[in-house]
């Protein structure tokens, strides 16, 4: 009798634990679950989901937000720098607390807070192929949101070998841009097939030397991480191999169709 007693409790202890974490599941996500397009198996694909974001400054902190409050189970956070006071214009996850911290260890702690029920993984590192390829063995979906060409060369690299997904973003002045890429696959372009000429990396214009208008990077980066949960819920999009541009100043958005560049010095 006392071991039929002993038997039984560990497994109403672990169901009322099971209960609350359901619970806890079916509230946090209450909004996402009445929408038949995600529904509860869609949100419980998110949470079984693993995505990588590379670069959380203006573009990688709107889409780190919504892809943690969204509920994706584990999130990479690739980014070498430390947070400063010229962030803080438009790289809302950081306080003026923050400054002087890597930004990969103080974006996880502000993420952990929104959403204590997912895995966060910090990487304070630049990344180059080497780690690129590492790093992305695990991951679903790539959200670029570097400020540099070396780094995204690295991930599309990394995504054509792993055939992966590849959300790139970029935003400087008053225009954002952002593409939905999966390099590998039959006929699709990469990265590296937008740039007909070799990129000049002395003259390419930064967000330290032009500016950049703050909310520009918010909507962009917002629109990766829908693209992101998309990619996951295996909803096709118009953005798929298609550019969109993103005017702030005249309040406009335009697409453009990109092809696979049969010249390519990567994928072809
Ligand atoms: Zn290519």
């Amino acid at each position: 009798m006392q071991n039929e007693i002993q038997d039984i409790l560990p497994k109403q202890e672990y169901s009322a634990k099971d209960d609350e974490e359901e619970n806890r599941f079916l509230q946090r996500y209450s909004r996402h679950l009445m929408l038949p397009e995600i529904g509860e198996k869609g949100q419980r694909r998110i949470a079984e989901s693993s995505v990588a974001v590379c670069g959380a400054g203006g573009l990688g902190s709107a889409a780190l937000f919504y892809l943690a409050a969204s509920g994706v189970g584990c999130i990479h956070i690739i980014d070498p720098d430390k947070v400063s006071l010229d962030n803080l214009q438009r790289q809302i996850l950081y306080t003026t607390p923050d400054i002087g911290r890597p930004k990969s260890y103080s974006a996880k702690d502000t993420l952990s807070l929104l959403n204590p029920d997912i895995e966060i993984i910090a990487h304070n590192l630049r990344l180059n192929h080497k780690s690129a390829e590492q790093l992305l063995q695990t991951c679903e979906v790539v959200l670029d949101c570097n400020d540099n060409f070396s780094a995204r060369d690295a991930l599309n690299l990394a995504c054509l070998a792993q055939k992966k997904p590849l959300l790139s973003a970029a935003a400087i002045a008053f225009n954002a841009c952002l593409i939905r890429l999966h390099p590998g696959v039959a006929n699709a372009p990469c990265y590296r097939c937008l740039h007909r000429e070799e990129p000049n990396f002395i003259n390419i214009p930064r967000c330290d030397t032009v500016g950049i208008f703050a909310p520009t990077t918010g909507v962009m980066g917002s629109i990766q991480a829908a693209e992101a949960l998309k990619c996951l819920l295996g909803k096709p999009s118009r953005l798929q191999n298609h550019l969109l541009w993103y005017d702030a100043l005249a309040g406009q958005f335009s697409e453009f169709a990109c092809e696979k560049n049969p010249k390519c010095p990567t994928c072809s």
